[in-house]
């Protein structure tokens, strides 16, 4: 199919050919491994086996004398829990596969190794299942070759990752015995894992693959044979029978899928200059086919899109996104060297898609856009992986990096849009939510600002399996994109072109190394790139430029722009007239400290830094400055409802209008102002003024943060908090007099998390210290003035050690309280720890707190203070926010983490154990059971206490509510008559509501 942009002419090759001829120096010592398979394989697709038999012919020409060959066995990730698979799945708490039955996981087996035909010894490790050792019975010499035999049995597990199978989709990857690489740095043998690809020898494939003549197979390589081509060439020109399109998703399926053909077929593929082998098998293949000419030579290349029917809406112009890929990738970097390039959509449970050479297989997605970017990215890697075969498992920005940039260069220039939602129906979404400046690709900005602007990035230039979740998409892919584009952009898109057709055609079809590609760069545009390797790549310090001063000097505009980055880097500064053209743009060379650069005076209205959005800044509010006025670095200010994210060009103050509720002010109409939404600041602050109706006055909240990231803790957090309520209750003396209590609160606190051993730890512990000061005006019956003003101080220590790990999540949290103005001076120690014991299904768990608290206050102090509550309603620090805070049946788990009420007074020592147990079933039910033991208590018979019942976790921790069933004397009394116990009354609500706020909320993400 041709396309328009299929001819457009090629502007930069007479460039690129000039620097082919630069110096060949870098090749001289270079060598590589070489590999030549021939493997026959047969699926069994009624016990989805492969019986396969392999012949590697491995030729060393390595200066080296080899003792042993590493090999991967890839298909055994899937056996056991001890792969390094099956650990970084409970690392990154997935748990479909520890939870999977027997007859799902998969295996290798049935090896007999052979080299030269005659056994060998092999060495196996347990702990590493998927590696062995080939021990050669003669050393292999530099220049030399030997023949590897051996048969293989597969079996092929459920889709967990990459390899797998979803009924009879069969997902072939990954599936046999490959030797590791040996290149200049040593062995590279890896275990397969999910989060963290490939390193592989080039060389060539010769695979034979019989299976049910019905199934349509996509797969690397050249296909021999003919009757196979006319049968994918016959389905790709059939009428699409209109039928099949009503099927289910893949793995939904009711045995519409056609019963495989007791006839069988063998299908002949070669390849070379490949580094893998892989092929995709599926009965319900729907088949279209293209072609795409290639830029320079003009050569064809046969495209290909095999799709499920029910992902036929967006498949059906699959195919052109594929030529697409081909032709730009080509054009841009150097061209596609195979003879054809397929898609397929498959069942994966590894992202969106996975590259192979030549074979592309796209997971689930939900529209054609999607697609588009999917294939075009996976398309993209037969470039960066495929023919530039680099070390994805340690470097794997050299391949998912520089691949992100080509995509979005891609999907780019297939766009008709330039702003960042670019569907027309989205147009009042762009001004509502002050969208419309930011371009397309703005996104990815603020993608790499979800760990970045929370100090919890980490550098480009790590390895793979060393990510967070998080870095993995929002650094490696996500950033690396953005920093290449700010190069390219520094370069020249020319130059930059340049340099990566050099780099190539000097190392297609080798394994490239990061300081591979920083030589050819460096080479060909003539530039010192310390700055972006050292760096942007290497580390996670962060840019930074800012407008200093703009004034007049002999009529030109003299522009100070300081970097405060920490390290040289180019800025982009341009000059903009009153409508907001651009008039010109100073790109620097890369600096350190302050520039001054100067600009026509004419028409310019003010100077701004980077306004097409190119350079991956953390602060671009200080970008902006006008020529004239008193307060020329100011942003207009914009009150906004709701809010955005952060817009650069303005100062930003965000509204919202809010009703709170309790039981004594009633309905509280208010209106929230904040600072802040996204990327995180380390200033943001809250306010929150709310009308009671039932007081007629104002009360509210209001809270301000600055967090710090110093190089010794993780984050250090400064907040002060500000609250005010009213209460009202009857005393609980023979008065009976009604207490009306307004209740102040101002807090201070410091928290300091530590630094953890790695972000990917599980572990997270914090010590902060809290001053509080509450304040509680008490006007009695119907006295009309305050006759009362309680104030106290209050400090607490706390340190809290969270291990989230899946397998075993527990905590600790330790706490000393004192205060010498309340009105019983106290010291207070408490201690609390948890663990949650995981169920088979690991998705739920049985959950045992046990709590340890001792108080020097008496135990006949009616007012709580210092003291734990049983029940966990005794709230002196007015640390929660209830509803009805003097309503016994509302609760938060605390002190003895009592579910029941019970009639227990408030204790100056405790012991208790809290267990709750969910169902094991889909339904959120479970039962608890809480026992207490009152040392002091005066009641010496009932010291001991109980409780158990049912309980519903509506939202676990957030939203529980419980039905005690039975408890021992204290707990009898109901909340609301003791006199008359009532089972309704019985049942309490624990509702986190600080918890739920969404801004609280937004910044517990976890990274
Ligand atoms: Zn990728």
């Amino acid at each position: 199919m041709k396309k328009s942009l299929f001819i457009k002419p090629l502007a930069a090759f007479a460039l690129v050919f000039l620097f082919l001829g630069l110096s060949n120096s870098y090749a001289q010592n270079y060598w590589q491994q070489k590999v030549q398979y021939r493997i026959q394989v047969r699926l069994d697709d009624s016990s989805h086996m492969l019986h396969g038999n392999e012949e590697v012919v491995y030729q060393n020409n390595s200066p080296e004398t080899l003792q042993y060959i590493w090999f991967h066995l890839w298909p055994n990730a899937y056996k056991n829990d001890k792969s390094a698979f099956a650990k970084q799945q409970l690392l990154n708490k997935k748990t479909k596969f520890h939870t999977a039955a027997a007859k799902d996981r998969g295996y290798i087996d049935s090896l007999a190794f052979e080299v030269n035909q005659q056994a060998v010894k092999v060495e196996f490790n347990d702990e590493f299942p998927d590696i062995c050792k080939i021990i050669l019975n003669a050393p292999l010499l530099p220049g030399q070759s030997l023949v590897i035999n051996t048969p293989f049995r597969v079996k092929i597990p459920a889709s967990f990752s990459r390899l797998g199978h979803v009924k009879q989709a069969y997902q072939i990857t990954q599936w046999y015995p490959k030797p590791a690489v040996f290149d200049h740095k040593g062995w590279h043998p890896i275990s397969y894992l999910d989060q963290g690809e490939f390193y592989s020898e080039f060389g060539s494939f010769d695979v034979k693959i019989t299976l049910p003549s019905n199934y349509v197979v996509a797969s690397t390589g050249n296909l021999k044979t003919i009757s196979e081509e006319l049968f994918l060439d016959s389905l790709a020109n059939a009428k699409l029978d209109s039928s099949k399109i009503k099927f289910t998703p893949i793995g939904k399926t009711k045995a519409i899928t056609p019963a495989s053909t007791s006839t069988f077929k063998t299908l002949h593929y070669v390849q070379d200059s490949v580094h893998d082998f892989a092929w995709f098998a599926d009965k319900d293949f729907l088949v279209k086919k293209s072609s795409v000419r290639l830029p320079i030579s003009q050569r064809e290349v046969k495209t290909w899109v095999m799709y499920r029917p029910a992902n036929k809406k967006y498949w059906e112009k699959g195919v052109d996104y594929v030529n697409e890929a081909v032709y730009n990738y080509s054009l841009w970097n150097g061209e596609y060297p195979y003879n054809a390039c397929t898609a397929i959509d498959g069942a994966l449970s590894a992202g969106g898609g996975m590259e192979y050479p030549m074979v592309t297989v796209i997971g689930g997605v939900s529209s054609a856009k999607m697609l588009e970017t999917v294939i075009v990215h996976e398309v993209g890697h037969n470039w960066f992986y495929g023919i530039l075969g680099s070390n994805e498992r340690k470097h794997g920005w050299m391949d998912e990096g520089l691949n992100t940039f080509y995509e979005n260069r891609v999907t780019k220039l297939l766009s008709t849009s330039n702003v960042m939602i670019s569907d027309s129906a989205m147009a009042s979404v762009n001004r509502f939510f002050d969208l419309k400046d930011f371009p397309q690709g703005y996104g990815n900005y603020l993608t790499y600002m979800i760990a970045a602007s929370l100090h919890k990035d980490q550098a480009i230039e790590t390895p793979s399996a060393d990510f967070t979740q998080i870095n993995y998409g929002a650094v490696m892919y996500t950033k690396s994109g953005l920093v290449f584009y700010y190069l390219q952009n520094y370069l020249g898109r020319s130059v930059f072109d340049s340099a990566m057709h050099v780099y190539f055609e000097r190392w297609k079809f080798k394994h490239p190394y990061p300081e591979d590609l920083k030589a050819v760069l460096t080479e060909v545009s003539g530039k010192n790139l310390d700055w972006f390797f050292d760096y942007l790549i290497n580390s996670t310090d962060q840019i930074d430029f800012k407008l200093t001063d703009v004034k007049v000097i002999n009529n030109q505009l003299a522009v100070k722009v300081q970097n405060r980055s920490g390290f040289e880097a180019p800025a982009f500064v341009s000059a903009i007239d009153r409508s907001g053209n651009v008039l010109e743009t100073f790109k620097t060379e890369p600096y350190i400290g302050t520039n001054i650069l100067y600009f026509d005076q004419a028409k310019v209205s003010k100077i701004q830094i980077d306004p097409f959005y190119v350079i991956p800044e953390v602060n671009r509010n200080n970008n902006v400055m006008r020529v004239k006025g008193p307060f020329k670095a100011i942003e207009p200010f914009r009150l906004q409802a709701i809010g955005s994210i952060t817009n650069p060009k303005k100062s930003q103050l965000f509204f919202m209008p809010i009703v709170g509720y309790n039981a004594y002010d009633k309905w509280m109409p208010g209106i929230a102002f904040y600072n802040h939404i996204f990327p995180f600041k380390k200033f943001e602050y809250e306010i929150a003024p709310m009308y009671s109706t039932a007081y007629k006055e104002w009360n509210g909240l209001a809270k301000a943060a600055y967090h710090s990231y110093p190089s010794f803790a993780k984050e250090i957090t400064y907040m002060v908090n500000f609250a005010t309520f009213n209460t009202n209750y009857i005393s609980n003396d023979m008065l009976a007099v009604m207490h009306y209590d307004k209740f102040s609160k101002s807090s201070f606190n410091i928290d300091f998390e530590f630094k953890q051993a790695s972000l990917q730890s599980n572990l997270r512990q914090k010590l902060s210290y809290r001053f509080i000061h509450t304040n509680i005006a008490t006007t009695y019956g119907d006295a009309s003035s305050v006759v009362n003003n309680n104030k106290q101080d209050f400090h607490v220590l706390n340190f809290n050690a969270e291990n989230s790990a899946i397998q075993l999540p527990h905590s600790l949290d330790l706490r000393y309280e004192f205060s010498n103005t309340a009105a019983t001076p106290y010291h207070k120690i408490a201690g609390t720890f948890t663990a949650t014991i995981p169920y088979q299904s690991l998705s739920k768990g049985l959950n045992i707190r046990l709590f340890g608290g001792y108080s020097t206050t008496k135990a006949d102090n009616f007012s709580g203070v210092g003291l734990f509550s049983v029940s966990g309603d005794n709230d002196y620090l007015f640390d929660q926010v209830y509803t009805d805070r003097n309503n016994g049946q509302y609760f938060y788990v605390q002190d003895g983490g009592f579910k029941a009420f019970t009639s227990l007074a408030n204790a100056s020592s405790l012991i208790s154990l809290n267990i709750k147990a969910p169902l094991p079933i889909k339904a959120p039910i479970g039962i608890f059971a809480d026992a207490a033991y009152l040392p002091n208590y005066f009641d010496t018979d009932n010291r001991f206490n109980y409780a158990a019942g049912i309980y519903f976790p509506i939202i676990n921790n957030l939203l529980e509510v419980y039905m005690p069933l039975y408890v021992s004397t204290f707990g009898k009394g109901s909340l609301i008559d003791t006199e008359k116990p009532n089972f309704k009354n019985q049942i309490r609500f624990m509702i986190n509501l600080t918890n739920l706020q969404p801004l609280n909320l937004l910044r517990k993400i976890s990274i």
